[in-house]
């Protein structure tokens, strides 16, 4: 394991430009460079890199980071391989820990069962293409379904020979672990291959590990099931994995799409026919992980189904989830009796490209017009139809695009825009209170997720749960919070008082710590929480610290703080309510910044503690409870004090 001591040399040494020039062309502009993005197709740089901040970001696809996240996204490593890189790049030593022997155990262990998988797929492999029934049953069933060798090959696909011990015999020839084939499910428990006489498909992780694997049977056995897959294990979180995916990110980001369909040889036939940016969900609905997985490359997803009843309906469900990650769902169905696989193979493809531009439909509308054929002549059906297509629309989160919906929605149901309006507004509203009742009642949660063997070295203050942001954006105190934390991100580092030694961050969070609970947006929260548990530690809280965060959405929250609209906005002032605009820009200024934004936060949770107060001394009366009225009389007075004196520094009124 490195050590946090040289995780951070490396992380202080590391020069964005310096790192990514090794890969893309940089020009100077101003005190940035710019050059094309390489994470999508442009023919424009948006691309910029910030020497000064130590940053990249895309103002294109809105990829950004520091250079540990460039190395991670383009050259596809983990957290320490990228420190590995640079420490290499800059001639840094690194210094390793000793790690706990129940840690170290762990990580063999897992480390042990990606090799136990490699060797697996090998040994398939090398069935498929040296043994007698591998060359003449297996090798033939993939040729009949017209895949070449090189596609065999890059998806690996193998053999698991007709024999009950044929992969446990050599794995134990070879010195394997049997209870680690166990664990992985390749052996079963009474100690028999568990895959015999299939065709093989393993799966990979976005590193291009084996985790896991699928099964098909060769010949059609009235017993045996067609498909058999690896169970869950340790590396292999299925809610997380979806096939294909390794092969085609690259794709997927250089298109900005993401094909979904629905079996293995979709997948492959696809890949084969040059479109590459296709995964595959493996037959089961679509998850959380898989939809996030997804977000990482590209927002758009275009899901392909086959064009029979079975495959309408399966087109409906698990799609409102996409719709919650705020992505754009198309749908394209593909003729009767037809699957991607034989479609490519009957028209090609530029035919088969053409009927994915031309086919494609909105999920929304496509939803809406098929339950409308349904209930068309039915009113109780069709209250049912516009209560379910309104109850995707207000899972939309961004309100522009919902609004659009419900202008096509209202005109293909035929319904009264404004009916449609009030209608969704009630199921977003619900919505919002059954998350925010679920956040309430979920205190701190417990992860229960699998550690990412990947990312096992990253320290445990950096692994903070994941976050649901979207609809507390829209709540409360959000944008005096966002400002907050965009200080503290940015200037925290910097010396806010020479005569006392208090750096930015201390400054601020010293003023916010007695309100910190009263934070309504959570990720902000956990960021100022964990700044204060950095200081209260001693360690320093630099802009790079927050740039370069394992936590993903921390990071890319950091980026964009720290990029626009400060930078790139003419008007960035008129989005303040009650900035000075006679104040200099927010970089040149950060001290007056800090005092204002603290301010205007302080001010903000004033207000509803007085609110709150103020209900209290109702309830108070009602009771009849004098003295402890009398209190919170007293405590009014007080927090109405310190409310206009903070209005009154902000030049503002409050009513
Ligand atoms: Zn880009």
């Amino acid at each position: 394991m490195i050590s946090q001591k040289s995780i951070q040399e490396v992380l202080e040494t590391a020069k964005v430009e310096e790192v990514v020039e090794d890969f893309v062309r940089l020009k100077r502009r101003g005190v940035n460079m710019i050059g094309l993005c390489p994470f999508h197709n442009e023919k424009t740089p948006s691309f910029t890199v910030s020497p000064s901040k130590n940053i990249f970001k895309c103002f294109g696809c809105g990829q950004g980071g520091g250079p540990t996240q460039f190395l991670m996204e383009h050259e596809n490593l983990s957290f320490p391989e990228a420190i590995r890189y640079l420490a290499k790049k800059y001639g840094i030593e690194l210094e390793e820990t000793v790690a706990s022997p129940e840690f170290l155990a762990e990580q063999q262990k897992l480390d042990s069962y990606y090799i136990i998988n490699k060797f697996a797929a090998e040994f398939f492999e090398q069935q498929l293409f040296e043994t007698d029934r591998g060359k003449h049953i297996a090798l033939p069933y993939f040729k009949e379904r017209g895949f070449r060798e090189d596609t065999i090959k890059k998806f690996s696909l193998g053999y698991a020979p007709n024999e009950w011990k044929g992969l446990l015999e050599e794995a134990s020839r070879q010195n394997y672990n049997a209870e680690f084939l166990k664990d992985l499910g390749l052996v079963s428990d009474k100690g028999f291959d568990f895959f015999r006489d299939r065709v093989m498909f393993p799966i990979f992780n976005l590193s291009g590990k084996v985790v896991g694997f699928g099964g098909r049977i060769l010949e059609n056995k009235a017993k045996a099931p067609k498909y058999i897959n690896s169970p869950e294990t340790e590396i292999y979180n299925k809610s997380k994995i979806l096939y294909g995916a390794f092969q085609a990110k690259n794709s997927i980001r250089q298109l900005d799409e993401c094909i979904l369909v629905e079996g293995y040889t979709d997948v492959i036939s696809l890949h084969q026919a040059g479109i590459e940016n296709v995964v595959s969900s493996s037959g089961t609905s679509l998850t959380k992980g898989q939809v996030q997985m997804i977000k990482r490359f590209t927002p758009n997803i275009k899901i392909l189904y086959d064009g029979d009843a079975a495959g309408i309906k399966a087109a409906l469900r698990g799609l409102d989830l996409v719709l919650e990650e705020d992505m754009n769902v198309k749908v394209v169905l593909l003729p009767e009796g037809e699957d991607p696989d034989s479609h490519v193979k009957k028209v090609g493809t530029a035919d088969f490209k053409k009927y994915l531009e031309e086919k494609s439909q909105d999920f929304i509308l496509f939803k809406a017009s098929i339950l409308m054929e349904e209930g068309m002549n039915d009113p109780v059906k069709k209250v049912a139809l516009i209560r379910s297509v309104v109850d995707s629309i207000a899972r939309i989160p961004d309100p522009i695009k919902r609004s659009l919906y419900i202008r096509e929605c209202a005109k293909l149901v035929e319904v009264d825009e404004p009916l449609l309006i009030s209608e969704t507004n009630k199921a977003v509203g619900q919505r919002f209170k059954k998350q925010k009742k679920e956040k309430e009642q979920k205190q701190l949660p417990e992860s229960n997720e699998q550690p990412d063997p990947f990312t096992v070295e990253k320290h445990s203050s950096l692994s903070q749960p994941a976050v649901e942001t979207t609809d507390s954006k829209a709540a409360g105190h959000e944008f005096q919070e966002r400002d907050i934390i965009r200080i503290l991100i940015h200037f925290g580092g910097q010396v806010f008082d020479d005569k006392e030694e208090t750096s930015v961050a201390a400054f601020l969070l010293g003023n916010i710590e007695d309100v910190i609970e009263d934070f309504d947006h959570e990720l902000y929260q956990i960021i100022a929480k964990e700044a204060l548990d950095r200081l209260s530690k001693g360690l320093a809280i630099e802009l790079s610290y927050f740039t370069q965060h394992n936590n993903k959405e921390i990071q890319s929250l950091s980026i964009d703080l720290i990029s626009s609209p400060y930078e790139y906005s003419e008007n960035w002032e008129k989005k303040w309510d009650i900035y000075l605009n006679t104040q200099k820009m927010p970089d040149d200024n950060f001290i007056k910044d800090s005092q204002n934004a603290l301010k205007r936060f302080r001010l903000k949770k004033i207000i509803r503690k007085c609110a709150e107060n103020q209900e209290k001394i109702k309830n108070l009366g009602k009771e009849g409870d004098v003295e402890n009225m009398m209190l919170h009389m007293r405590l009014q007075q007080k927090l109405i004090e310190i409310r206009n004196e903070l209005a009154n520094e902000l030049g503002t009124v409050v009513l």
